[in-house]
C-alpha cells in the first residue's frame, strides 16, 4: 500500500512540478518578432522554385547605434561584444558578409521592449539615426527578458525596398553578450520564423549555433530577392 501511494504521489510530483518547469522553458518567448503569415510563407516556398544562379558573395554594412540613457557604457566590453556577435554572423554561410562600417553612441531613454510595442517610440529614436542603404543596428537597453526584435514584414516583401524603417535590427546590451542574439534577428530579417528544436538559431533559451539546411537556403535566397537593394558583391 505504503509503495503503491508513493508511487502515486512521486507521479502526481512529476506532473506538478516538472511538466510546468518543461513548459516554461520551452514557451518562453524572449523573441516576439512577427512571423511570416500564410501569404509570406507562401512567397518564401515560391523562393525555392525561383530560378537564382547568382552565387556571389553579398556584403551587408552594418551602422551600429549604441544607445545609452544616464551613463555612457564601456565602449571596450560593447566592441568586444559587438565583435564577437558580427563574427557569429559571418559565421553561417560562405555567401554572406557582414561588415560593421560606423559605430555611434546615441543619448535616448529607448527601452527595448517600449520599442518593440511602439513603432512611434521606434521611430523617435531611430529616424535621425539611421544610415541609409545599411542594417542599421540598435544596441538598447532591456528591463526584462527580451533581447532582441526586428521590425519585419509578414508577408509582401518585395516592399521591403520602399521601407527604410525596415532596416533595422534591435539587440539588448545582455542579447549582443550572446552572439546567437544577433544570427536569430538576421535570420528574421531574411524571412525565417521560430523553430522549437534547441541549439536552432530561431529557438529560444538554448545554447543556439546551428540553421538547418533549409533555413540557411531561405535566407540566401530571401536576402538575394527581397533584400537585394542592401547588399552588394564583396
Ligand atoms: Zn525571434
Amino acid at each position: 500500500m505504503f509503495l503503491v501511494v508513493n508511487k502515486y504521489i512521486m507521479k502526481k510530483l512529476f506532473f506538478l512540478l516538472f511538466i510546468p518547469i518543461i513548459c516554461c522553458i520551452s514557451c518562453h518567448r524572449n523573441c516576439v518578432t512577427k512571423a511570416p503569415n500564410k501569404e509570406g510563407s507562401q512567397s518564401i516556398q515560391d523562393l525555392f522554385s525561383t530560378k537564382i544562379d547568382d552565387k556571389k558573395v553579398m556584403s551587408f554594412d552594418i551602422s551600429v547605434h549604441v544607445v545609452y540613457n544616464h551613463t555612457k557604457p564601456s565602449m571596450s566590453a560593447v566592441s568586444n561584444d559587438l565583435e564577437r556577435s558580427v563574427n557569429e554572423a559571418n559565421g553561417f554561410s560562405s555567401q554572406m558578409y557582414f561588415n560593421v562600417v560606423s559605430s555611434r553612441l546615441v543619448k535616448h531613454s529607448a527601452i527595448l521592449s517600449d520599442i518593440r510595442h511602439s513603432k512611434k517610440k521606434e521611430s523617435n529614436l531611430c529616424e535621425s539615426e539611421d544610415i541609409k542603404n545599411t542594417i542599421n543596428l540598435y544596441i538598447v537597453r532591456s528591463n526584462n527578458d527580451l533581447e532582441g526584435y526586428a521590425p519585419v514584414l509578414a508577408s509582401n516583401f518585395e516592399e521591403y525596398a520602399n521601407l527604410p524603417d525596415m532596416n533595422r535590427v534591435f539587440v539588448s546590451y545582455k542579447g549582443l553578450a550572446d552572439g546567437a542574439v544577433l544570427v536569430h534577428e538576421l535570420g528574421h530579417f531574411f524571412g525565417l520564423g521560430h523553430v522549437d528544436d534547441c541549439r536552432n538559431y530561431m529557438s529560444y533559451n538554448c545554447y543556439r549555433d546551428t540553421f538547418t539546411g533549409e533555413q540557411l537556403e531561405t535566407i540566401l535566397r530571401f536576402a538575394r530577392v527581397y533584400r537585394s537593394y542592401l547588399h552588394r558583391p564583396v
